[in-house]
């Protein structure tokens, strides 16, 4: 098992103190490797705290660059970012927060021709992109490698947090959102959001990645969150026998 240094066991002793985390789940997160697609509004803080938790390897897919109208929410990007790509920025930044751990930023848009070689050394994945076409092409990635997917989702002042376990009978993505054509999808720059709303639903897809890494999570979760009420509501999903992706699994 991989053993945890001096220093580390100093930057990570609020872990250490915890019966939920303590050192052998420190080690476990050192071991993981968790992969975030977009490096956006949920991207961001998700990331942040991925490397700061001391999760070994990271992935990190974006291929935008940096706009002066992402500083309202993606926290990664600072004003002298602007005008470079986000995976390269983010490397940066994170690296600066902790460089005991490993990055791998990708600067590309997935399909399905790079996403194998890029993703298949995770153990979970996290969905922060904000287009239809990404959130299916992982959904049904995950499914096939049996990898956990924990897709986020924010617009005005609502949020969604959902975590399909592939390694057991989960719904999949498709199951609650069919791929129909004529969806055509909101998000923060059509729509817009609040600013905050982002950190709460990154963070909580990180702190659900870590739950999942050791041990404290499993099987499907689906809740909503209201950025005015301030209330979450978790929601039990089916499987839908009819979905036209995961009902053959
Ligand atoms: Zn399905």
């Amino acid at each position: 098992m991989i053993e945890l240094s001096d220093k580390e066991k100093v930057r990570y002793s609020r872990h250490l103190l915890l019966q939920e985390v303590a050192e052998q789940g420190q080690r476990q997160l050192k071991a993981a490797h968790v992969a975030v697609v977009g490096c956006g509004g949920l991207g961001s803080p998700a990331l942040f705290y991925l490397a700061a938790s001391g999760v070994g390897k990271l992935t990190f897919v974006d291929d935008d660059m940096v706009e002066l109208s992402n500083l309202q929410r993606q926290i990664l990007y600072k004003i002298n970012h602007l005008g470079q790509q986000k995976s390269k920025a983010a490397g940066k930044v994170l690296a600066s927060l902790n460089n005991e751990i490993a990055l791998f930023p990708i600067a590309e848009r997935l399909t399905e021709s790079n996403i194998e070689p890029a993703l298949k050394g995770a153990d979970i994945v996290l969905d922060c992109s904000d287009n239809f076409a990404t959130r299916y092409l992982l959904n049904r990635f995950c499914l096939a490698h049996e990898k956990v997917l924990i897709s986020g989702a924010a617009i005005a002042a609502r949020g969604q947090l959902m975590c399909f376990d592939f390694r057991e009978q989960s719904p999949c993505y498709e199951c609650i959102f069919p791929n129909t054509q004529q969806s055509e999808a909101l998000n923060c720059d059509n729509a817009g959001v609040m600013s905050p709303l982002l950190g709460v639903i990154g963070a909580q897809q990180a702190l659900l990645a870590i739950n999942v890494l050791l041990g404290h999570h499993q099987g499907s979760h689906f809740s909503y969150y209201s950025g005015l009420s301030m209330s979450q509501s978790i929601i039990e999903l089916e499987k839908d026998k009819a979905c036209t992706c995961c009902s053959e699994k």
